[in-house]
């Protein structure tokens, strides 16, 4: 069986809707990824690696995970935090806007409980994804032990996958962020960033810019999303440029990018060409997009992905 790890962290998501009432969910761009892959490749085993705390709404978050079909045995119960949580609200334009509680939360311990026996363990896997969005939540202090865990996955034949997913409020500085991604990049087998992501970092305007940039990197896998525009895929010298067909009613571009990374990968690890995996993926993405929040009703989701015969 394939199998996958995602590490990051998941959060409460609490979603103004009609006035004074809130819907609780759960949300984060791993977790998302992975539902959206477990979803469409029920064969690919597909594991969360975080960190949550031992309170109800951990529980109910572990129960969440399950639900999806996701592997639990590395969801990790530290016994003095709790998770982070954020609050979305979508005013009368459109414009969503959010206010988060994640500084101290359980997921930025998650390296502590990566001990050399998981190491081990998570050496026999196919692939290891970590985001932008990861590396800002784990502590600046057990970096460089996440970069050795990296290295030696890396070194036992796990593919390594990055997405920049770059959100400037979670660091300290562009310098930080930028020598964490230089690590992330130089260690990547594969790698999906989006325009915007790498735009404000280095200043890259056009996915050919993109592609350019990672160039002196050995990064065997490229795919730039471009929303609605398009995608690049390189791999190994082969560029290709893949249309995308695009949704009329967007109703919440919440998690298009993470939708597209987890069906893409998963259509990788089921042995299907590039062509065929950004098809997948962005047909994913279209259909996330066309639902509020960030997970997809199943059964509407399940409905979209039908017509491709997943
Ligand atoms: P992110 O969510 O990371 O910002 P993008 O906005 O580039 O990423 O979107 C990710 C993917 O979602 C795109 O590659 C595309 O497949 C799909 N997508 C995004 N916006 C649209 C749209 N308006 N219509 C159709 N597909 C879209």
């Amino acid at each position: 069986m394939k199998n996958i790890y995602f590490i990051g962290e998941c959060m409460i998501e609490l979603r103004a809707t009609v006035p004074s009432t809130l819907h609780q969910s759960f949300a984060g761009d791993v977790y998302n990824s992975a539902v959206y892959l477990k979803r469409c490749f029920p064969q690919i085993s597909t594991s969360v690696i975080t960190a949550l705390g031992e309170d109800n709404l951990s529980k109910k978050m572990r129960e969440r995970f399950a639900s999806e079909q996701l592997n639990t045995d590395y969801v990790f119960a530290h016994n003095s935090k709790v998770p982070g949580m954020y609050y979305i609200e979508t005013d009368e334009q459109g414009e969503r806007s959010f206010i988060y509680w994640r500084d101290d939360s359980a997921a930025k311990k998650v390296v502590e409980f990566i001990s050399p026996g998981l190491v081990k363990q998570l050496s026999s896997g196919d692939m290891f994804f970590f985001s932008g969005i990861s590396l800002a939540v784990i502590e600046e202090q057990a970096r460089a032990q996440f970069w050795d865990i990296v290295k030696q996955l890396k070194a036992a034949g796990v593919k390594i996958v990055f997405d920049p997913n770059y959100r400037a409020r979670l660091w300290d500085n562009v310098e930080q962020t930028k020598a964490q991604y230089h690590s992330a990049f130089s260690l990547a087998d594969i790698t999906l960033p989006g325009v915007e992501d790498l735009e404000t970092l280095y200043n890259v305007q056009s996915v050919e810019a993109v592609i350019d940039y990672l160039a002196p990197y050995n990064i065997n896998e490229i795919i730039v999303k471009n929303g609605p525009d398009s995608v690049i895929t390189k791999e190994a010298n082969t560029v290709q440029s893949h249309s995308i067909t695009p949704v009329k009613n967007v109703v919440d571009t919440t998690s298009a990018g993470d939708a597209f990374n987890g069906v893409y990968l998963g259509a990788r690890l089921d042995g299907r060409p590039i062509s065929e995996a950004v098809k997948l993926g962005a047909q994913a993405a279209g259909a996330v997009i066309q639902q509020p929040g960030a997970i997809a009703p199943k059964d509407v989701f399940q409905q979209a992905m039908a017509k491709s015969g997943l």
